[in-house]
């Protein structure tokens, strides 16, 4: 790997994780943004072919220190991750070295507090005095704190839903998606101490100089990736007469293209939504004079 850090670099470096359930949407979604690598020999870092734009191959926690330690300029970490560490950093008076620069709609899970199943969960006071396992002690506490409530934190790496089984805690505080894991376990969440997904982080301040400008193109680039993710464009054709009843019945806000067909009175009308188009809307616009509905997928975009 290249060993000039910091200020002197004039390529941007991202850190990603290597393998696990973040890895390959940050991928798809970095190419998505029109990046691609050639992986050299040690498959951690991956030189960038199309634009000065490096990848370095990591674990997830990793990554927030990477961007305080400028190794890295941006990275693809959960949350999770970074509002844990940040708080870290607070809670040993260092100052912030990171922050969420955007949400990237993927890896949602919540870091959530459960309890044994056989508990009547009557609130956070129930808590007072018990052992709560987490691997994320920092979060848990603010949380502990914001609720009022004196419980012992139990600090565990891994492994942290069978704690109340080994006797090591009495509830947990873990990250949840599906819930099948807790269930498992016999455990049932019950409350919610943070909501995440990945999120691309970067330094506090901006990055300036070559970096700056590439990150502000990578930046573009990622909201026109994340809006078209759900972006489609719906096309169909009317007579002129029905456009009254039509239009109100777009599932869009912005104002539809609409265009004359030569030789008739006919029009055709194109629309971008911004989430899928239902076969309810399809079926009320066909009602309504609209022939020819098509939805397509928007491929790229930018505003
Ligand atoms: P690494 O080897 O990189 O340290 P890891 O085991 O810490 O990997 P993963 O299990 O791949 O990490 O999880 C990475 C991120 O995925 C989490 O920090 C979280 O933001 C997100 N995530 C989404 N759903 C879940 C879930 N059900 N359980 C755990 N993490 C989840
Ligand atoms: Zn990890």
């Amino acid at each position: 790997m290249p060993t000039n850090g910091r200020a002197e670099r004039e390529r941007l470096r991202i850190a990603i994780q290597k393998s696990g359930r973040l890895a390959e949407p940050a991928r798809t979604l970095l190419s998505a943004c029109g990046l691609d690598w050639r992986v050299q020999g040690d498959r951690l870092f991956c030189h960038g072919e199309s634009l000065p734009v490096d990848l370095l191959l990591v674990r997830d926690d990793d990554i927030p220190g990477l961007i305080a330690d400028q190794v890295c300029d941006l990275g693809f970490v959960g949350r999770n991750v970074l509002a844990e560490q940040d708080g870290e950093r607070r809670a040993s008076g260092q100052p912030s070295a990171f922050r969420e620069w955007r949400a990237l709609g993927f890896g949602a899970c919540r870091l959530a507090l459960a309890v044994p199943d056989g508990w009547q969960w009557t609130g956070p006071g129930q808590l007072a005095g018990r052992r709560i396992a987490t691997s994320y002690p920092v979060l848990l506490r603010e949380w502990l704190a914001r609720e009022g409530v004196d419980a012992d934190v139990v600090r565990l790496s891994g492994s942290v839903e069978i704690a109340p089984r080994l006797g090591q805690a009495d509830a947990v505080c873990d990250l949840v998606s599906s819930g099948a894991t807790l269930a498992a376990n016999q455990l049932k969440p019950v409350a919610t101490v943070l909501e995440s997904e990945a999120v691309l982080a970067g330094p506090v301040e901006p990055l300036e100089g070559v970096r700056g400008e590439l990150a502000g193109l990578l930046l573009r680039r990622l909201d026109g990736a994340l809006q078209v993710r759900n972006t489609r464009l719906l096309m169909f054709q009317a007579s002129r007469d029905a456009l009254p009843d039509l239009l109100p019945l777009l599932p869009t806000s912005q104002t539809p293209t609409v265009m004359p067909v030569e030789g008739g009175d006919r029009l055709a009308l194109q629309a971008l939504c911004g989430s899928a188009v239902t076969w309810q809307q399809l079926e009320a616009l066909k009602r309504a004079g609209a022939s020819g509905l098509m939805v397509l997928p928007v491929e790229g975009m930018l505003a």
